[in-house]
């Protein structure tokens, strides 16, 4: 039987291998292929009125959705929803929620976000991630000030070809949510929900899926609600058609739905044939794609009754991520007032973490905490411009997950007596805790910052419990001194003692 499955499957995959046509030839016969679509006019209708009522019953109150609804100046109103798409962008709307509130209420329209700086912009951004997007929604307010004289691109053409970072679905979300076009927008939740409405199992991100999708999506939206249509179909896809346990009991256009039919009958014929009531050769019961075997938008993969219709859509296999360590030193030096001062780098303007400051960090070097401490020396007295004689502490190590790459830091600190080091250029400062609170810096910085304070805090209590017995003065405890990294070591006698112990 496998064999026979296998058979089949490899001469399915062939079977498409020649299918290689023009998209136009490929879009037609999916079209022709009516399982896959909403070939019945009163069904679209129907499921149209379904699931804008359940919208406007169950919906979330969110700050972009009031803004779309009452801002009754079209810019702004364009602007105001080009703001929430980007930011929605790999970001669960909980945390884009007080972002966004902050950043309207700083940049109420185009021409002041256009009037910011990108050092500005980053700030506000902290914490969000994927940092490239707040560079490009500023790159795209300057454009829109400078070339089209102030004015938001007005179709979905205009936003498409004209702001920097805006891909087919922003364009068709800001199209139908701010201006009213009649036009799908199909993001992951909405790609779940179309998938499983009509069965379509071949990986979603092939080109006959997407096209598919996309004609789809144009051909149910509502001509009179698009944006709330679209937004429908999103909230139904974060918030009931979810990816792991999608709550079909309480869908409201389940009875359109050929994933929850299909599992549905394959339950009932489980369940019948654990009874021995199936029959030989008897007719299905329930509607299916006349040429799954070459139907490029039906799956590959066998029917997974564990999965039910979970079985939709079929995702291509997620690479692992790559795994990276950094080693970072965070650097602080004491000032007169008692307080200390960090040393931050700039990132480079483009790439991971474009423009956002960091402690001195390179990546890993040795395993040994000696070769650690080696090349962190060599990569601060670079930046600082000069040596120094104090002996680098490890701190201990942060975990951070960005999309494609396990990053761990490996934390040293070192706390410098000479207060005059370092290089004056635009890419490095020295900045105090609360301007470092303030500053355009990743979460990854703000987790070594929590688990410098977290092991200060420990070594504080120690520090304590000593000096009760030795009754030596105390000092500030987030302070160098307090830290006890100030055994002093000149790098002359490091770099000796590493050769030493080599
Ligand atoms: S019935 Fe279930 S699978 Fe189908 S659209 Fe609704 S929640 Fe999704």
């Amino acid at each position: 039987m496998k064999k026979v499955r296998a058979a089949v499957i490899t001469g399915k995959r062939a079977n498409m291998a020649k299918r290689k046509r023009p998209v136009a030839a490929v879009k037609e016969e999916i079209i022709s292929q009516t399982y896959h679509t909403f070939p019945d006019a009163a069904e679209v209708v129907l499921l149209r009125s379904q699931l804008l009522s359940w919208y406007d019953k169950d919906k979330r109150e969110l700050p972009w959705r009031t803004l779309a609804i009452t801002e009754q100046d079209l810019n702004i109103r364009t602007y105001a929803v080009w703001v929430s798409e980007i930011m929605l962008q790999q970001t669960q709307v909980a945390t884009v929620i007080s972002y966004y509130n902050k950043w309207i209420k700083r940049w109420p329209t185009v021409q002041d976000l256009a009037a910011a700086t990108l050092e500005e912009v980053n700030q506000m951004w902290a914490g969000l991630g994927y940092y490239s997007r707040g560079k490009r929604l500023h790159e795209g307010a300057r454009k829109v000030v400078s070339e089209l004289n102030g004015e938001m691109p007005q179709s979905v053409d205009g936003l498409l070809k004209q702001l920097p970072g805006v891909g087919r679905y922003t364009a068709g979300a800001i199209g139908s949510i701010a201006l009213g076009q009649v036009t799908g927008a199909v993001d992951g939740n909405v790609i779940r929900v179309l998938c499983r409405l009509r069965a379509i199992g071949a990986e979603s991100s092939s080109p006959a899926v997407t096209e598919a999708l996309w004609d789809i999506a144009n051909s149910v939206v509502d001509p009179n609600r698009p944006g709330d249509f679209n937004q429908a179909m999103m909230e139904l896809g974060a918030r009931i058609c979810t990816p792991k346990a999608p709550l079909c009991s309480q869908c409201p256009v389940q009875s359109h739905c050929r994933s929850y039919q299909k599992a549905n009958y394959a339950k009932e014929q489980s369940t019948k044939k654990l009874l021995g009531k199936t029959r030989k050769g008897s007719p299905p019961d329930i509607e299916d794609c006349v040429d799954s075997e070459a139907c490029l938008l039906c799956p590959s993969e066998p029917w997974d009754s564990e999965l039910g219709v979970m079985n939709f859509p079929r995702k291509p296999a997620k690479k692992p991520p790559r795994v990276e360590r950094t080693l970072t030193g965070l650097v602080l030096r004491h000032r007169a007032d008692g307080q200390d001062e960090y040393l931050l780098t700039q990132r480079p303007s483009k790439g991971l973490l474009a423009g956002l400051w960091q402690f001195p960090s390179i990546l890993e070097v040795g395993i040994s905490e000696v070769e650690h401490k080696r090349a962190l020396c060599t990569e601060i007295c670079r930046i600082l411009g000069t040596g120094f004689s104090e002996d680098p502490q490890f701190v201990g190590e942060v975990v951070h997950i960005f999309s494609h790459i396990h990053q761990t830091y490996v934390v040293y600190s070192v706390c410098l007596k000479a207060r005059g080091s370092a290089n004056h250029c635009e890419t490095v400062q020295w900045l105090s805790r609360s301007a470092l609170q303030e500053a355009a810096v990743s979460t990854g910085v703000k987790k070594i910052l929590k688990l410098y304070d977290s092991v200060d805090k420990s070594d504080h209590q120690t520090t304590n419990a000593a000096k009760r017995k030795k009754s030596v003065p105390t000092k500030n405890k987030n302070s160098c001194a307090a830290r006890g990294d100030s055994k002093q070591l000149s790098l002359t006698s490091f770099f000796k003692n590493i050769k030493e112990e080599n």
